[in-house]
């Protein structure tokens, strides 16, 4: 290797730890303190499953969002997060997390990154993500975002409705967006024995389903109340 590209390497090298320690940096005790606060008032609104409750004490919310919204990030709303969509509220990405069922090493697909906030719970889960956001400005702005904050996920600009064939079979399959029907192809990529979440229903309000393929053809269905979504953008031709 000549002298010149080992000098650029190490520059590089430094600059990407620089960058790294920056981001470190926002993240303060005191934003420590939000977080825990964020994870007692969703235990008290009923969530229990302890990995998760980890995961959200450990993922700084407020880097995901505008700087604008950094003294509210920690409550548990949703917000405006660019191209008219949402961050989800912290207790939908809690009880989507919790009805997963995660474990170490799933194999996950995620419709719809947004903030990119879900994935990286999913990934403080232990989870391998591949995910799809259908909006460019959003999937450009998360795909630095994530890896600026340590998270490794495969992200792809795409059509969530068709899924990723070429990963699939998927453990699980999240749906962070509000679906006017169950997309066949999701099922068709979702694993025998695996677990679907996904808010359904058009307008405002969807029920959160979940969806357990315990064949091919047999899946189970079972429903954990309302929530709302943007609503998941239609097929593209
Ligand atoms: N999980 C996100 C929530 C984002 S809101 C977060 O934590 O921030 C839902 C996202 O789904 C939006 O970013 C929206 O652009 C995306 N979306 C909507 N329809 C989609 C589709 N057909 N395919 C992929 N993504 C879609």
């Amino acid at each position: 290797m000549k002298i010149k590209e080992l000098i650029k390497l190490t520059l590089r090298g430094f600059r990407i730890l620089y960058f790294c320690a920056a981001m470190n940096k926002l993240d303060t005790y005191k934003h420590v303190g939000m977080r825990r606060k964020l994870v007692n008032e969703l235990k008290e609104l009923g969530v229990t499953h302890s990995e998760v409750l980890m995961a959200i004490d450990k993922v700084p919310r407020h880097l995901f969002l505008d700087k604008a919204f950094e003294k509210q990030a920690y409550e548990n709303i949703a917000f405006q997060i660019g191209a008219g969509q949402t961050i989800s509220q912290p207790y939908t990405v809690a009880t989507q997390s919790a009805l997963l069922e995660i474990k170490k090493g799933d194999k996950i697909l995620e419709i719809g990154t947004g903030s990119g906030y879900q994935t990286a719970v999913l990934l403080e889960l232990g989870a391998k993500v591949y995910s799809i956001e259908r909006q460019k400005e959003l999937f450009d702005k998360t795909k630095v975002l994530l890896p600026s904050l340590g998270y490794k996920a495969q992200l792809y600009y795409g059509d969530g409705y068709k899924g990723k064939s070429a990963f699939a079979p998927f453990d699980k399959v999240i749906i962070t967006c509000g679906a006017p029907f169950v997309p066949p192809a999701l099922v068709e990529q979702l694993k025998i024995g695996g677990i679907m979440v996904i808010p359904v229903g058009e307008g405002r309000v969807q029920s959160m389903k979940r969806i357990t393929k315990k064949a091919k053809d047999g899946l189970i269905e079972e429903e954990f109340g309302n929530f709302s979504f943007v609503p998941m953008l239609e097929e593209r031709q």
